[in-house]
């Protein structure tokens, strides 16, 4: 569990290095479009007013969105559950000691507790408390320290349990719901912004981060005029889908947990710590909270659902070390999805026939030269064998762990996209990739 603090550090270094400082106490007041522009009206910090205008306007301002209620994407269905959650990093005086990374979760009707230690210092603990309460909120969502005490004392049963050296905290009540679409006209929704899920699984930050690595390539394709705009209503199909059916999981377990049914408040009560303690389900949790097991199939990109083995168009492409010609050093497949060029990964099992190898390259190869600047075509060969010839970057998987593990055939086409999510397979390049490249991408323009 990382501390908010070491969170926010990281986020703000990364785009300070990317060139792009927060311009903090800068407010978006309201969103126009015009002359084919998207106008975003902001307020500085000395109270000046100006107008930033761009081709387009990606809203990530949290749930109370300006640009989103500005062209008129609110909620579906947005969902008051009369619950108040608090949350607060303080220090914490009470019996139930545990090792950093390790803490406790009460369930009880209406009500659950999590407490888990912080690294840096002892007896330092995250503690989130959701209670049912109608209340509004203060404006500055202040948490005030002696309730929260009075909350741990109640669910915990430790009467003497003191909590000191709040370092940050909030309440709020609970909302959930998702925008009806993720993009209209020039305005793209992200994060909070396009959807609000129950914090229950620790799941919003990761979703808004993967929300921007799907969108980040698509916007720039469409901006150098590698690609046509329907590319950006892929975004809103994949995101949104998955936003819902996360929405869908998240309130139903919560509802599960903080209303159960007469027989299911024991039987929570007897499974959870059983099942939380296991090495499988923590390692599923993980995939689940992380999203790295999500899949596009069916979605967007991936909409005809095409598979081969057990890979299916819309996965993630899996991770598999393998070494890369001619001078042997390692390199993991992911390495290759950089999030700018989509790779075609032939994948030659260490039977497949020479000669349809060899189609295979030539084939890719020329689709390599007409995608130049977005598509780069690699091998990936299994076995001990020498690889086909090829000018193709070249990659060494000896012992067959990407094939063997998906039960791929003698010879796999894997169009990949540059957000490392397959995009298309097959058992050749022929079957449709090149349809499927020219129907997304813009063939770039002959040099001179
Ligand atoms: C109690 C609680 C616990 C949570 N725990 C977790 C967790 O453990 N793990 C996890 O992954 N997620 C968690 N989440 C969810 C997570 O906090 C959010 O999903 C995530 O912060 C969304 O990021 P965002 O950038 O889209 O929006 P925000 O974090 O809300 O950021 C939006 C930013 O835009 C600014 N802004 C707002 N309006 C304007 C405007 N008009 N002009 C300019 N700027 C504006 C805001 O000041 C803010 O800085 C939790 C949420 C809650 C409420």
């Amino acid at each position: 569990m990382a501390p908010q603090a070491f969170t926010e550090h990281t986020l703000s270094r990364s785009l300070a290095e990317a060139g792009l400082p927060v311009e903090y106490n800068t407010e978006a007041i309201a969103y126009t479009e015009a002359d084919g522009q998207a106008q975003v009206r902001v307020r500085r910090a000395d109270g000046r007013e100006e107008t930033l205008a761009a081709q387009w306007a990606v809203a990530a301002e949290g749930a109370q969105s300006v640009i989103r209620h500005s062209v008129g994407l609110d909620f579906e269905k947005k969902k008051y559950l009369g619950y108040r959650i608090r949350i607060a990093d303080v220090v914490a005086d009470w019996t139930l000691a545990t090792p950093i990374g390790q803490g406790y979760f009460f369930i009880q009707e209406k009500a659950y507790m999590g407490g888990q230690r912080l690294p840096g210092e002892p007896n330092r603990f995250y503690f989130y408390i959701l209670t049912e309460d109608d209340e509004p909120d203060n404006d500055a969502h202040e948490l005030d320290l002696a309730k929260m005490q009075q909350l741990v004392r109640t669910i915990s049963g430790d009467d003497q349990a003191v909590l000191s050296d709040l370092r940050w905290g909030s309440t709020s009540r609970y909302s959930h719901g998702v925008a009806a679409a993720f993009r209209k006209g020039r305005a793209l929704l992200l994060g909070d912004t396009a959807k609000i899920v129950i914090p229950l699984f620790g799941q919003g930050m990761n979703y808004a981060i993967h929300d921007a690595w799907n969108l980040a390539w698509k916007l720039t394709y469409v901006v150098r005029g590698q690609a046509g705009e329907p590319l950006l209503d892929t975004y809103s199909d994949e995101r949104r889908n998955l936003a819902r059916q996360l929405d869908e999981r998240i309130s139903s377990t919560f509802y599960l947990i903080t209303e159960p049914k007469p027989l299911q408040a024991p039987a929570l009560r007897a499974a959870v710590p059983v099942a939380l303690s296991t090495d499988a389900l923590q390692k599923v949790a993980l995939r689940s909270m992380t999203e790295l097991s999500l899949t596009y199939a069916g979605l967007g990109l991936s909409a005809e659902k095409t598979s081969v083995g057990q890979l299916q168009a819309g996965d993630r492409m899996p991770a598999v070390w393998t070494k890369q010609l001619p001078e042997c050093s390692s390199i993991n497949l992911l390495d290759l999805f950089d999030g700018t060029t989509w790779t075609l990964l032939l994948v030659h099992r260490a039977g497949a026939d020479a000669a349809q190898c060899h189609a295979e390259i030539a084939a890719a190869s020329a689709l390599q030269a007409r995608y130049d600047a977005v598509l780069r075509a690699v091998v990936l060969s299994g076995g001990p064998r020498r690889p086909a010839a090829s000018r193709l970057q070249t990659l060494v998987d000896a012992e067959e762990r990407l094939a063997r593990a998906q039960d791929l055939p003698p010879i796999s086409a894997l169009l990949v996209r540059p957000d490392g999510h397959l995009a298309l397979v097959a058992e050749r390049v022929a079957a449709g990739l090149a349809e499927y490249l020219a129907h997304w991408l813009t063939v770039p323009a002959p040099a001179g």
